[in-house]
């Protein structure tokens, strides 16, 4: 827990944002995955239909998806994992 506050709060934290190539970018933004926005390219969370920049301090990294990040963002896998986890308890 203590390392992962240290690492939100390094100003050495790399953040990774893949690239695409121009042909995917011109795809994505036309079927509305993506666009541009004011921090720069930004995609759509699956899940809460939501745009965030495309970085991993918002998506976690999925190589295997196209375009390298996860489909959904952060927030929506944690509360994901959440429910899951109560529900398990139950
Ligand atoms: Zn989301």
């Amino acid at each position: 827990m203590t390392d992962k506050i240290q690492n939100i709060q390094s100003p050495t934290k790399r953040l990774f944002s893949p690239v695409w190539s121009a042909s995917l970018t011109r795809r994505r933004i036309k079927s509305g995955k993506a666009l541009f926005g004011l921090t720069g390219r930004e995609v759509r969370c699956h899940k809460c239909q939501q745009y965030w920049p495309a970085d991993t301090e918002f998506f976690y990294s999925g190589m295997t998806k196209r375009g390298g990040l996860a489909e959904w963002c952060k927030a929506c896998y944690e509360e994901w994992r959440a429910e899951r986890r109560a529900r398990r308890l139950q």
